[in-house]
């Protein structure tokens, strides 16, 4: 059934389908093509090339990935040979980050997006201006969300943090997406890891930050992984992460 648009951004000509929970099963390439009539947006976007415009869409993440490089060499790692190369990867220059933040504030008053940091074989954290990017985007009341293997985590970004997530302005919660595989693998996740997240955790609690503290793991359905994983789920289920999701 078509459904017309009930939010305002979303041209009036794209048209979206009013869809049941299992269209939403198939890949996400499948998925789109139930939810959208692929037809009306090429007609928008023609019709926005005659009119010089730009089409209008909702703003809804803006994905960063602030570093060039990373502290682990996982084996599973996809990136490590896929161009550009490690030693030609760079840093995002100083400043940018918070340029984006500022400039979506101050150009885009009408969108909220997401910010999410992360990194394709890197890891967002290596950067040295994230504290300062959380801080801005704590400023304009965005949301935010990091996905690391956090091991870099200081004390100095957990404070940023919770500090920031607290002042979002949107009803979902900011989270961190802990990489646990990553540590499990370099043998550093009992002795690094684990006191990292838990002091992430106790942090949210005592100051009932807006916060979602979320644990992805890597597992191969074999049963060699289910042994090795068991005492990994039940160590983060006794921190009091949010989710663990194999
Ligand atoms: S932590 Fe992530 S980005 Fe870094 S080497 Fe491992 S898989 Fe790659």
């Amino acid at each position: 059934m078509m459904n017309g648009n009930s939010d305002s951004r979303i041209p009036r000509n794209i048209v979206k389908r009013d869809i049941g929970q299992e269209d939403l099963t198939p890949p996400p390439g499948e998925s789109f093509q139930k939810i959208w009539d692929v037809d009306s947006i090429k007609e928008e976007v023609l019709d926005c090339a005659a009119r010089e415009e730009p089409p209008r869409f909702c703003l809804s993440k803006i994905e960063i990935h602030p570093s060039g490089s990373c502290n682990l060499k996982c084996p599973f790692c996809y990136g490590q040979n896929l161009a550009p190369l490690p030693r030609d990867r760079k840093d995002l220059p100083n400043g940018t980050m918070t340029k984006i933040v500022t400039n979506v504030h101050d150009e885009m008053p009408e969108e909220n997006p997401l910010f999410v940091f992360a990194g394709m074989y890197s890891e967002p954290l290596l950067h040295p201006e994230v504290v300062d990017a959380l801080k801005k985007i704590g400023e304009y009341g965005f949301r935010f969300g990091i996905y690391t293997n956090g091991l870099l985590m200081s004390p100095n970004i957990q404070n940023a943090i919770i500090d920031n997530a607290n002042k979002t302005s949107t009803e979902k919660l900011s989270f961190v997406a802990f990489d646990i595989t990553a540590s499990l693998v370099s043998n550093k996740f009992y002795r690094e890891l684990v006191p990292i997240i838990e002091h992430l955790v106790n942090m949210k609690n005592n100051s009932e930050c807006r916060l979602q503290v979320n644990t992805p793991i890597l597992a191969i359905n074999r049963k060699s992984d289910h042994i090795t994983l068991y005492p990994v789920v039940r160590t983060l289920k006794n921190i009091g992460v949010d989710t663990i999701r194999l």
